[in-house]
């Protein structure tokens, strides 16, 4: 019998692994995975600095530990190259093969790279797996000063981050308010104002792309003329699905690996979860989704198809000097009303044209009143 080959050790494809040792899956299992194969919570990325867990500490379990609780075969630091669909066989780097009966696809997404320029481009730093993480805390050992490029999600959380460590922050970007596209300009500006209360330094809508190399560390000039001096820069602008083998195989790709409800790829023996999947027109490159995804999978890869239906899922922003949870409106049309105060914290609420809370954000002392927002929304 050929086995369930899963590509990916992220919480996608051990997820899934897990699910369906859990379900006591008949057909052997192998997983391949291009890193180190350990096993973390990658959301854990962003705050493991304030909370003095080092590298180390995130890996909650090495491969072979895996391989053994979840009886797989699981192959660490092999990149898979070509997939075979006709012959259901993939490649490896090395060219060895491998067959395959049916293959989930949970290759994660990658940072997006801007074309920088200058000649500190090369030495920026995004951080989107253990390995980067491994390699910005070997860097920060000689940082004070650090400038994060893209005020979004994952470079507030990371400035947030650096902030309770002590360090000095710039954040740069082209947005115009932090987190810009998930939640409104009022509850941007709350975060930005409780970081800027500590410390924090925001130049919005005025980067240029050109990092210099100093004699201390880098410089960028903006476009409104500012200098920011730093000893290390760290790009967050933003993730891309992995989509790029998908495409060569000839699977149809558009934002993500295109998949139905069933999470199954335009090859029917193809499966595709996690960040690079598109389920029905969807990327949505968060863990609740994920979780939702890797359990119907597991049960459509054991013979009782089951169809992937989210439910309204707020994100949390780990933003602890101003957390946030949003649930961004589905639609454009609407209008936001806010109460309370960037200082301590604000409700959002989004009305569609009928009247309708249609999307929500909580900031600050408002976040506990998330489950009121819901059944409302549930209502
Ligand atoms: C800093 C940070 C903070 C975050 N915070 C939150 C949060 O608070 N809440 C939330 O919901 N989400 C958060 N997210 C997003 C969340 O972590 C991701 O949605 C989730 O971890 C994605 O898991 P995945 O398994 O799909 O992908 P990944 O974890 O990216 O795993 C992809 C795997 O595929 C492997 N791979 C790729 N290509 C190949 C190949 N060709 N051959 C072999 N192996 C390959 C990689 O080696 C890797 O093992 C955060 C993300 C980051 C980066």
């Amino acid at each position: 019998m050929n086995p369930i080959v899963i590509i990916g050790s992220g919480l996608a494809g051990y997820g899934l692994l897990r699910e369906l040792n859990q379900r006591h899956c008949p057909h052997p299992r192998l997983l391949i995975t291009a890193d180190g194969g350990e096993s973390y919570y990658k959301p854990a990325l962003s705050s493991a600095l304030g909370q003095k867990k080092t590298p180390a500490d995130l890996a909650m379990a090495q491969s072979s530990t895996m391989a053994q609780e979840l009886n797989a075969e699981i192959l660490t630091h092999t990149r898979v190259t070509g997939i075979d669909p006709a012959n259901h066989r993939l490649t490896l780097a090395s060219g060895e093969t491998r067959p395959y009966g049916k293959l989930v696809l949970a290759l994660g997404s990658s940072p997006i790279r801007l074309p920088l320029t200058g000649d500190g481009a090369n030495d920026v730093l995004s951080v989107n797996n253990l390995d980067d993480y491994t390699r910005f805390r070997e860097r920060l050992t000689h940082a004070r000063k650090v400038a994060i490029i893209g005020p979004g999600l994952i470079g507030s959380e990371f400035a947030n981050d650096l902030l309770q460590s002590q360090r000095d922050v710039t954040i740069i970007g082209p947005d115009p308010w932090p987190i810009s596209t998930l939640i409104p300009q009022t509850a941007g500006e709350a975060v930005r104002q409780a970081m800027a209360a500590k410390g924090a330094v925001w130049h919005l809508e005025t980067f240029n792309g050109a990092i210099e190399k100093t004699a201390p560390g880098y410089r960028t000039t903006l476009k409104n003329g500012t200098v920011v001096e730093a000893d290390l820069v760290l790009s967050a602008v933003g993730i891309r699905p992995e989509i790029q083998l998908a495409t060569q195989a000839g699977l149809k790709t558009q934002r993500g690996i295109v998949t139905d409800a069933l999470l199954q790829t335009s090859d029917p023996d193809i499966y595709a979860v996690g960040d690079c999947a598109e389920v029905e027109g969807r990327n949505l490159p968060f863990v609740q989704p994920l979780m939702i995804g890797i359990r119907a999978l597991a049960s459509t890869l054991m013979g009782q198809p089951r169809e992937v239906r989210y439910p309204a899922m707020p994100v949390a922003i780990k933003t602890t000097l101003h957390p946030i949870i949003t649930l961004p409106p589905q639609t454009k049309e609407g209008n936001w009303t806010f109460d309370g105060t960037p200082a301590t914290g604000i409700l959002g609420r989004f009305i569609d044209p009928n009247g309708k809370l249609a999307g929500f954000v909580l900031t600050g002392s408002r976040t506990p009143e998330k489950t009121m927002l819901m059944q409302a929304l549930a209502a």
